[in-house]
Order: structure tokens, then C-alpha cells, then sequence
């Protein structure tokens, strides 16, 4: 499966903690993130991960072409709720694309937890 992961700044902490109980499920998966959720997570865990741009900078719309495209199989997006995002327009975009495509998406770490467990068992999506 091809898995993009993405966090907002008030959430890496919790993605990092996510992206560290299922190393070995996500290790066994193509896996891409926005620039520094990636670059955490492969500092933190040594994952292989491809970078798009930072969220801001476009890397949102980037993982959002390649859900228009069919390229992915799943989202964690840990989105904070609390604070405003200079790029809320890029985020409701891809909100939006994951649910034209029927694209498995979590927006928060419990959801996260059950997505990631069913891979975990080998559930295809
Ligand atoms: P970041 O982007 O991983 O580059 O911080 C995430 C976002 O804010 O969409």
C-alpha cells in the first residue's frame, strides 16, 4: 500500500509516537508525508519516507495529486482543530479529494490507531 502521512505542528508529537508503534507495519509500506512531518519521522524512526514540500509550501496540494491521480491507498492526518492554518484552503482540498475518491482517511490519532491496526492485520483497503 502506498500510505501518506501528514501533521500539523501542535500534532507531530502524536505522530511521532503513532509513526513509532507501528514502525514495522509502516516499514512494510510506500511512504510518503509532507516535508517536515517526514523529516521527523524519519529522524525518529529511521523509516524511508518520500518528502513532498512542507504543508504551507504546497506539500498538502502535492499529496492531494496524487489522491486525484489514485496514487494512495491511505492518509493519517493528524489535523490540529484548535488553531488556524495560513493554508486551511490546501487542507479542505484534500479533505475533499479523499472523499470524491473513497480514500481511507484519519484526522486523528485514535482513528489513526484503527486504520493503521487493520493494516497492521493485513486488511487490504
Ligand atoms: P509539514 O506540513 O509536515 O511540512 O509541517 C504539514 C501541514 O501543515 O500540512
Amino acid at each position: 500500500m502506498k500510505i501518506a502521512l501528514i501533521a500539523h505542528n501542535k500534532k507531530k508529537d502524536e505522530m511521532i509516537a503513532l509513526a513509532i508503534k507501528y514502525k514495522d507495519t509502516l516499514a512494510q509500506h510506500e511512504l510518503v508525508a509532507t516535508g517536515t512531518t517526514g523529516a521527523l519521522i524519519m529522524g525518529e524512526t529511521g523509516l524511508k519516507i518520500k518528502r513532498m514540500k512542507s504543508g504551507p509550501l504546497g506539500g498538502d496540494q502535492q499529496i492531494g495529486s496524487m489522491v486525484a491521480e489514485g496514487k494512495l491507498d491511505l492518509i493519517v492526518f493528524l489535523r490540529d482543530p484548535l488553531t488556524s492554518q495560513p493554508h486551511e484552503p490546501d487542507v479542505s482540498a484534500l479533505l475533499r479529494l479523499c472523499d470524491v475518491q473513497c480514500i481511507p482517511l484519519a484526522t486523528n490519532v485514535k482513528s489513526a490507531e484503527i486504520m493503521l491496526g487493520a493494516v497492521k492485520d493485513g486488511k487490504k483497503f
